[in-house]
């Protein structure tokens, strides 16, 4: 199969019919075979049903449905475990994106070798409040990662199938895959200008909250990619660090009291309990044997979660 396009979507039935129609025109008229893999994230409209309508008059539609909202990122990732296809597309429900640059993606992965292609909505059609923290996220992005793409959350994108399916993504890990993908060593990532239009129908799905919980797990995937592998050597070196220092200032501090005892002279007046040098080299020390436990800790806790469900609530759709 040549392309899967793999589709999450959250209360929106109106424009599914229309984007189902569209997609099969644009992949009929460029002879791909494909799926359509929509995945109803927790729907509460009549998307389901929407879906399984036009299933029965396509039979390249295949529908997932969770029982609740688990989010986007989980959406696509139950979404990319199914898919057949030697390219896989994502892209949104909400018509925003133009199905009519996929076969020109689909080259750029087939004849130039990208490993991913993602799409720049250059000319974008959404309100002020949302482009202008976009650009900062995107400069942001593009710093930590060293990635070289102007509009990372561009819900369309194609990849290599191989791609896919070595990312695992969850919470509002989405917006981060080329990143996840680099990390994982597919580093031929390209981007191409695509249209993008204004919502038809509904409303956005993502709140306020997008600007809060986006950095959060650009952190999280940053601290995962780099030290999940090996906590030890985080938690460990600072550990380390921490209690060698508060060590030698003890050191310091004995050493004090018995050169002043031994020869009868004070270098200080005060006890050792009156310096504050004593209460920080203690702090250090018990925060260094802290650090290094949880790096020991996190070793053994990677050593026994290898396989780990995140998405146990997930059905199987039967559409007949
Ligand atoms: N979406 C989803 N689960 C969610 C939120 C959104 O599957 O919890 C889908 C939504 O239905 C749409 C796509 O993700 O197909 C992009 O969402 P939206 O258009 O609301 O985001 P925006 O374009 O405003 O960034
Ligand atoms: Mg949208």
């Amino acid at each position: 199969m040549d392309i899967s396009l793999v589709i999450p979507l959250l209360n929106e039935e109106e424009s599914i019919p229309e984007l189902s129609e569209w997609i099969d025109k644009v992949m009929n008229e460029n002879n791909f075979t494909y799926e359509i893999i929509f995945i109803d994230d927790g729907s509460t409209d009549n998307s389901l049903d929407v879906i399984k309508e036009q299933a029965k008059k396509n039979n390249n539609i295949k529908a997932l449905s969770f029982r609740r909202n688990y989010g986007k990122s989980a959406a696509l990732n139950e979404g990319f475990s199914i898919s057949k296809g030697n390219v896989v597309v994502t892209m949104d429900a909400d018509l925003q994106d133009d199905p009519g640059e996929i076969p020109e993606m689909y080259k750029m992965i087939t004849e130039q070798a990208y490993d991913i292609v993602s799409g720049w909505k250059k000319k974008r059609h959404d309100p002020i409040t949302k482009t202008i923290p976009t650009k900062f996220y995107n400069w942001t992005t593009r710093r930590i990662s060293k990635i070289k793409l102007h509009d990372f959350n561009c819900g369309l994108k194609a990849y290599k199938s191989d791609v896919i399916k070595s990312i695992d993504i969850y919470g509002e890990m989405h917006r981060y895959i080329p990143v996840i993908a680099k990390w994982n060593g597919f580093t031929k990532i390209g981007e191409k200008v695509v249209k993008h239009r204004a919502r038809k129908y509904g409303k956005t799905k993502f709140g306020i909250k997008r600007f809060i919980r986006g950095p959060l797990d650009l952190l999280s995937i940053t601290f995962v990619s780099k030290f999940s592998q090996r906590p030890m050597h985080f938690f460990g070196s600072f550990g380390l660090l921490s209690f060698f220092i508060g060590f030698i200032i003890s050191l310091w501090l004995i050493g004090q009291k018995f050169y002043s005892r031994w020869f009868n002279i004070s270098i200080t007046k005060r006890d050792i309990i009156d310096q504050p040098l004593f209460f920080i080299a203690l702090v250090l020390v018990i925060v260094g044997v802290f650090l290094f436990m949880s790096g020991f800790l996190g070793e053994l806790i990677i050593k026994n979660d290898k396989h780990k469900n995140i998405y146990p609530q997930k059905d199987k759709v039967n559409i007949d």
